[in-house]
């Protein structure tokens, strides 16, 4: 077994059950991309078990805080079948679930959703690839399914030095499925959808959209960055009058249109426009056009802090624009996925915007990633999904 010896002063996060272990804080010891190491500090102390990652900055991901835990086809069947488990218990009202969501289900780097009957997943560092054959089996045997797609098209592999992979892992057939949400369905391709075929960690804020559109009788919607309409067909179900679906992708857009026809909504209550966000905006409110509300969900302008500043910029811009295309009483969903973006800063931002706009707004609702996404205590950086619930005054 190879070991990993830390600096003096550099066991603290592995002590708080942090599970990443930084090139800078290791002393001595170097392993296999993948392999098992033991992580010690610096006078001998066990501190954890990892996978050692030549490549990344983030040298040594922990598996285990147990000295006694054996890293072998049976840890990764007893924490699959944990992080499966825990979602039986959550009730989440669809059939597409996150079933492990990384560190935050003790499997660093490791990402599943389940569709139906097809399991999607990403293998996110040397670890999880390392091990992915013992992880698909484990998967199949939690589960019951027999089909699991692989989504390994994610460029953080690269920093790993890992390629993109992608492709069926067990099983096979159609990678189009039909999912059902809420009282929705909705058309998901593992194999060509963002990241693991859809966003599933805006069920929940969804829910709520259609809630707010009904209880505030908003009739004009604009949903920006729509990809395939979720909260479009939210703001159908919340009663909307007129939705508009704003998204640079035609694609997605063409399976918003098909999302408003399967769930029978009335399709002359629905448009489409294959635009940027920005420039709508400003178009729009060039024209006078107004809205009742508006939803504003963009890609992660901040993958990492250190992008933070600019996309904090670009988050203040399009918040601004919208805020003063909302009728006085509008509603307006605002969020970040950007890593880098705390709900903090977010706030801060947000309410940047509202000065430049010259519009108070009162905060409705704190909005995060649904539950079967878990943020844990001892991993605050599984915290990504940021949002707020806005009602103009
Ligand atoms: N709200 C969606 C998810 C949005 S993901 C849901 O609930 O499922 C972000 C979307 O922004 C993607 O569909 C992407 O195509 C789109 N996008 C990225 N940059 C854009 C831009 N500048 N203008 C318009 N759409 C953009």
């Amino acid at each position: 077994m190879k070991v990993i010896r830390l600096f003096e002063g550099k066991e603290r996060s592995l002590l708080k059950q942090h599970p990443w272990v930084f090139a800078g804080s290791i002393q001595r010891g170097k392993a296999d991309p993948g392999e098992t190491v033991r992580v010690e500090a610096h006078d001998g102390r066990f501190l954890a078990w990892g996978a050692y990652s030549p490549q990344s900055t983030i040298r040594v991901r922990a598996w285990s805080f147990t000295e006694s835990e054996r890293i072998d086809a049976a840890f990764f069947a007893r924490r699959v079948q944990q992080a499966v488990a825990l979602r039986a218990r959550l009730a989440v009202p669809s059939d597409a679930v996150r079933l492990v969501h990384g560190e935050a289900d003790g499997l660093p780097g490791l990402v599943v959703d389940r569709y139906a009957d097809t399991l999607s997943a990403q293998f996110l560092f040397a670890g999880t690839e390392r091990w992915k054959s013992v992880i698909a089996d484990a998967l199949l045997a939690a589960t019951g399914l027999q089909r699991l797609y692989e989504r390994s098209d994610v460029g953080v592999r690269a920093l790993e030095g890992l390629p993109e992979h992608t492709g069926w892992l067990r099983g096979g057939g159609d990678t189009q499925l039909t999912i059902r949400e809420h009282d929705w369905q909705l058309l998901v391709d593992v194999a060509q959808g963002h990241k693991t075929g859809t966003y599933l960690d805006q069920r929940d804020n969804r829910r709520h959209f259609a809630q707010a559109v009904r209880h505030y009788g908003c009739a004009e919607v604009l949903n920006c960055y729509s990809y395939t309409g979720g909260f479009s067909l939210a703001a159908l179900a919340g009663g909307a009058q007129r939705v508009t679906s704003v998204d640079s992708s035609a694609p997605a857009l063409a399976l918003a249109r098909q999302h408003v026809q399967i769930n029978g909504f009335d399709g002359t209550r629905h448009d489409t426009l294959d635009a940027d966000v920005n420039a709508t905006l400003r178009a729009q409110l060039e024209q006078g056009r107004r809205y009742d509300a508006i939803v504003l969900d963009p890609p992660k302008f901040a993958p990492t802090a250190a992008q933070a500043e600019r996309a904090s910029r670009a988050y203040k811009d399009i918040n601004r624009l919208a805020l003063k295309l909302l009728r006085p009483g509008g509603l307006l969903f605002t969020f970040s996925c950007s890593g880098g973006i705390g709900p903090e800063l977010f706030h801060k931002i947000v309410a940047g915007a509202g000065i430049d706009a010259g519009v108070d707004a009162l905060i409705l609702q704190r909005l995060a990633a649904a539950c079967d996404h878990p943020t844990t205590l001892y991993f605050p950086e599984s915290d990504y999904l940021t949002g707020l619930a806005l009602l103009v005054r």
